[in-house]
């Protein structure tokens, strides 16, 4: 009696491993030896290459920073396996139905707000 429509979920899930797989394959396409600026500037900053392509990504893919997106990516994956498992949307703090606008905004979360915010220790 899951409140969860899954398979709706399930294609979010899915639409999201996508970008963030091709955002990953982007980064790792773009970075290696010649760093291309797409602000226009010429990428001469050799000691900040790490910082000037940081706020690039940053600006333009949001979360997709590389280590980012594979942190995302696991937890894609670990958000698809649980659907699967039919535990999808629950969560694994307080065993309560994650709110359905909450796993809109974050498909892959495992905590509701209050677990979350506990963990956080905020
Ligand atoms: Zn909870």
């Amino acid at each position: 009696m899951s409140a969860i429509d899954a398979d709706r979920f399930r294609e979010l899930l899915e639409d999201e491993r996508r970008r963030v797989v091709a955002a990953i394959d982007n980064l790792h396409a773009e970075h290696p030896g010649s760093m291309r600026d797409e602000s226009g500037e010429d990428a001469v900053y050799d000691n900040h290459l790490a910082d000037t392509a940081t706020e690039t990504y940053d600006r333009e893919l949001d979360y997709t920073l590389e280590e980012n997106s594979g942190h995302v990516l696991s937890d894609i994956e670990a958000a698809l396996k649980r659907i699967q498992d039919g535990t999808y949307g629950r969560c694994t703090g307080c065993e309560q139905q994650i709110p359905e606008e909450r796993l809109e905004a974050r498909p892959w979360a495992t905590l509701c707000i209050n677990c979350q915010r506990t963990r956080e220790g905020r």
